[in-house]
């Protein structure tokens, strides 16, 4: 293999998303969906639906390609969906975002992140404080950003985090304080005080908050609650979200920030030289979508907490003792009680074991804190419950 290195190279493999010779992995879910396409196991790993989302959103997509939607859009986004993510964000949250200067589309929550993060920080005097286990991208967005990054950890069963670690995580060299809610992977909806807490510090040193609620829609208690509505945050919070898991379109990758229009503007500035624009005949798509009634947004919500039921019960019917999740794609089940030490080396041999493809908790955190979550394990319910039945009579053989 060529010789790579670079300073993204050593920050990666310090954070252990490389080996420390460079051998490049592929991310955990492309392992996994590779296994289950090997093993022909059903695959609960990684988080996207087996079903189409609204028919009227796949037939907007329709359209606009026989319509000539095929050619670069303005950078910005389409006006008509910056039009519909800005009236979204008034109808759900009663937030007043500018679409001509508030609001940004993105290649999926991924871009976002990615130009947010390039754009906020400046080389390694500069951390990002992020809640452990997390998404896999932000570990690597932060080494390729070249900052550091500063966890603070989610414990098993509630995954809520310790406020007093909180304030310990953040100082004056904290320039974004990155948060997930709902989470993946714990499907944890952070307590009220959490979120005061994360403004409270963020007006106190400064910090801008980055906020990825890419399953705002996919709740099963109250409401979601945006950081970005609470006293004094909207000025320095930045809010990113995506189509993909709302409309179960996660290829069609339509995302986007809002926020503050100098930050916007920052975010742009990287954007366009990462993609430039992308997405024309989604973009008008998923203005319809963001327009659906009220009906659409609360099923889409029940219908994943019935799913979420589903895999519990099959779940600990198995044997697992799992966690509550109150929004997300996911699950965590502890898998100690059917044999794991080592819940990367239990998801490889799922599988074999029982049909089944799920991903270990172990692979969205940092290798200092990977013993604290060796037995955890994430389930992906996105899938219909035919299939969540058959996984459950699969797994029940652990039992
Ligand atoms: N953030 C989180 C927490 C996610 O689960 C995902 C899902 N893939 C993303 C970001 C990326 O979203 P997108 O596919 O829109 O880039
Ligand atoms: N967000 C999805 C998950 O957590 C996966 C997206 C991806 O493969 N990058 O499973």
């Amino acid at each position: 293999m060529r010789h790579i290195s670079g300073a993204w190279h050593r920050t990666a493999a310090g954070a252990g998303l490389i080996g420390s010779d460079g051998t490049i992995h592929p991310t955990i879910f492309a392992e996994m969906s590779a296994l289950a396409a090997r093993t022909g196991a059903i695959n609960l790993g990684q988080g996207f639906p087996d079903e189409d989302g609204p028919a009227a959103v796949l037939e907007a997509a329709r359209e606009a390609i026989a319509s000539g939607a095929n050619q670069y859009p303005p950078g910005r986004g389409i006006p008509a969906l910056r039009e519909a993510i800005a009236a979204h964000q008034r109808r759900f949250y009663d937030l007043r975002p500018d679409p001509d200067t508030d609001v940004l589309v993105t290649a999926g929550a991924t871009e976002a992140l990615a130009a947010t993060l390039l754009a906020l920080v400046d080389g390694p005097d500069d951390e990002v404080v992020v809640f452990e286990p997390h998404y896999d991208a932000y570990a690597a967005l932060v080494a390729l950003a070249g900052a550091r990054l500063v966890t603070v950890p989610l414990r098993w069963p509630d995954f809520q985090p310790d406020l007093e670690e909180l304030a310990a995580a953040v100082s004056d060299r904290t320039r974004v304080i990155l948060v997930n809610d709902p989470h993946n992977p714990t499907g944890t909806v952070f307590a009220a005080g959490v979120r005061d807490e994360i403004v409270r510090l963020a007006d106190r040193h400064d910090a801008i908050i980055v906020t990825d609620e890419v399953y705002e829609h996919l709740v099963f208690g109250d409401r979601h609650v945006p950081i970005a509505t609470l006293p004094g945050a909207a000025g320095r919070t930045l809010s990113i979200s995506s189509a993909g898991k709302t409309f179960s379109t996660t290829g069609w990758k339509i995302g986007w920030v809002t926020g503050p229009a100098d930050l916007v503007d920052a975010v742009l500035a990287v954007k366009q030289f990462l993609t430039y624009v992308n997405g024309s005949p989604f973009q008008p798509a998923i203005a319809v979508g963001l327009g659906l009634d009220d009906g659409f947004f609360a099923g889409a919500a029940s219908a994943l907490r019935h799913k979420r039921d589903v895999l519990g019960d099959g779940l600990r019917a198995a044997g697992f003792a799992v966690s509550t999740p109150a929004g997300s794609y996911f699950s965590v089940a502890d898998a100690a009680a059917v044999g794991a030490v080592d819940a990367h080396a239990f998801c490889r041999e799922l599988p074999d074991r029982a049909g089944v493809v799920a991903v270990p908790l172990t692979a969205f955190t940092s290798p200092q804190r990977r013993s604290e979550y060796a037995t955890l394990v994430r389930f992906a319910a996105c899938k219909r419950v035919d299939v969540l039945e058959e996984a459950s009579r699969r797994l029940s053989a652990l039992a």
